[in-house]
């Protein structure tokens, strides 16, 4: 089998305006960035008020491998499969960091023959939007020193400054810093840091906004440090919300690009999936709902973190209501999951698999809470066997849920249609009854319990008096009725990383708990929580370049 990148360069691409027709869309209603990618225009976004809705899919995951277990892959095989059945779907998943592609992630475009592309250019530069981002951030960082520098009229407390500044690259000697150093011209001194650009609360913001209107009231109520008698201080009345919008509105119109097999897919937005919601845009998703029979589209992690945080979030802020939900599981994910050690994946080993399936057991449980219709998608690797693959339908059978093995990552949408002829089923037997996991009325701390009492299974959460205080005083000050967002290991239900499959009987420890009032939700940390990540001993960097030809390479 080729690799990613010589699978995406042999893509035989439609012109964009092509694809955008497919949507609907005339001459005007999208802007070209180049031949194969267009923003959608805000006018057109605007225009699109009360039209008819389109089903929405969402493929999230058991607790993954290290490498990954295929959402974004399967994702685009879906989306594919489903226009070969007769629907017309559209894929939205998420833009890519620069960081982590000159680690080790490796792209974030799917694989195989289920890729979008052009898939260099989402992994690098794109359309620009992460620099938008990174812009309006740093913007915001400026006018906080400057403030300071030129009389301080508000009063900020230069060792309560939280706002950081950003850069999107991964670069661990960036993590703590001095700034201002040099003498009364240039600032006050005080510590600072950086994070990487996808873990801005400005990308949270992005990606939850509805229009230019709510991204503009979301930038201004952003807290960006505490004043000398500890009041928050927003950027608002740092007057930056205008121009950060301004760098912003391009940004906000979401990108479409098409798959190997010419259907369209809107990439959009990328927030970190811990400290933020990890989905791609609202807009981008609404207007795909408009344009569209179907709607595929991925959430970061396993389902206890991004189905969670899809639902609750992004579905609560913006009025979604999903059809259906893809349950990727992985064979090796599940061995992995029953206590096999990563080199021995490649090997069959069915009672280790029988063990592991109490992890996609609990998910399965959990997103029915919700009220959803779950397929299963085994996304097949060939180092599977059949006896292993029968064992994971029978565990399926067993909880009445469908198993559908699928091949998109060789075969393309042909691997995937009978996935796609399930989640038609499900979705068009209208079994959807939606219910979100706890009312806005909830207190944050109930919010906080219920999401790991009843999703992650924990017996008590157990936090310090200050957490309990800050949450007490959000309360107080009319944040209560906010979201929470988990900052969690993604490899255990529990805290605990190294504890696989379906743990019982543990506490989860909450070390912090932060105010997004911009993105609108609050932070709850357990665990270490790394928001600039570093490179690897050898990084990707080292492998990518350009050929003979110009083209680049080393990408994956
Ligand atoms: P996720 O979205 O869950 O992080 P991706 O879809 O990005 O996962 O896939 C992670 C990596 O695994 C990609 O490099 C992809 O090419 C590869 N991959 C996905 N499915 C398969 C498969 N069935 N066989 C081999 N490699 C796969
Ligand atoms: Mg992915």
């Amino acid at each position: 089998m080729k690799s990613d990148i010589e699978i995406a360069r042999e893509a035989r691409k439609r012109p964009i305006g092509e694809i955008a027709a497919k949507l609907g869309l005339g001459p005007h209603d999208f802007l070209p960035y180049g031949h194969d990618k267009a923003k959608i225009t805000h006018e057109f976004i605007g225009r699109l008020n009360g039209h008819r809705h389109g089903r929405l899919v969402l493929v999230t995951a058991i607790n993954p491998t290290p490498a990954g277990e295929g959402k974004t892959t399967t994702t685009v095989g879906l989306g594919d499969a489903l226009n070969r059945i007769g629907r017309r779907a559209t894929i939205c998943i998420r833009e890519a960091s620069l960081g982590p592609n000159f680690g080790m992630k490796g792209g974030a475009a799917g694989g195989g023959m289920a890729q979008i592309v052009p898939m260099e250019e989402m992994n690098l530069h794109f359309t620009g939007d992460f620099h938008a981002v990174t812009s309006a951030h740093n913007l915001l960082a400026a006018l906080i020193d400057n403030h300071i520098h030129w009389g301080n009229a508000l009063r900020i407390d230069p060792r309560r400054v939280t706002w950081r500044r950003v850069i999107d690259m991964n670069d661990r000697a960036l993590r703590q810093t001095t700034v201002a150093l040099g003498g009364p011209s240039n600032g006050h001194p005080r510590e600072s840091g950086f994070d990487i650009t996808v873990a801005s609360e400005v990308m949270a913001i992005l990606c939850l906004a509805s229009d230019l209107a709510d991204l503009q009231a979301r930038l201004g109520r952003i807290i960006v440090a505490e004043t000398f008698d500890r009041q928050p201080v927003t950027a608002r009345e740092l007057q930056a919300d205008g121009a950060m919008t301004a760098l912003l509105r391009d940004a906000l119109q979401p990108n479409l690009v098409q798959t190997l097999e010419n259907n369209p897919a809107l990439v959009h937005g990328g927030p970190f999936a811990n400290i933020a919601h990890g989905c791609n845009s609202v807009v981008a998703t609404r207007t795909a709902l408009a344009t569209s029979d179907y709607v595929v589209t991925e959430a970061g992690f396993g389902a206890d973190l991004g189905a969670q945080k899809f639902l609750d979030i992004k579905c609560r802020l913006a009025g979604l209501s999903p059809a259906a939900v893809v349950l990727v599981a992985t064979v090796r994910a599940l061995k992995m999951n029953g206590g096999v050690a990563r080199a021995d994946l490649g090997t069959e080993n069915v009672p280790a698999l029988e063990a592991g399936c109490a992890n996609l057991g609990r998910h399965i449980e959990n997103l029915r809470g919700y009220g959803l219709p779950v397929v299963v998608a085994i996304n097949h690797f060939t180092s599977d066997t059949e006896t292993e693959i029968a064992a994971v339908r029978d565990y399926c059978a067993g909880h009445g849920v469908q198993a559908v093995l699928c091949r998109h990552w060789a075969e393309g949408g042909k691997g995937a249609e009978e996935l796609a002829r399930a989640v038609a089923r499900l979705a068009e037997g209208d079994e959807a009854r939606f219910e979100k996991l706890y009312p806005d009325e909830m207190s944050l701390w109930q919010k906080i319990e219920t999401i790991c009492k009843r999703i992650y299974r924990a017996d008590h959460v157990e936090a310090p008096p200050a957490i309990h205080e800050k949450l007490a005083e959000w309360q107080a000050a009319g944040h209560g009725s906010l979201p929470v967002c988990m900052a969690k290991t993604q490899y255990s239900f529990s805290a605990d990383p190294s504890a696989l499959g379906a743990p019982s009987g543990f506490t989860i420890p909450l070390r912090e708990v932060r105010l997004s009032a911009g993105a609108g939700f609050v932070v709850a940390i357990c665990g270490d929580i790394m928001t600039m990540p570093g490179l690897p001993r050898v990084p990707a960097a080292v492998r990518i370049g350009l050929d003979e030809r110009g083209r680049i390479d080393g990408l994956f």
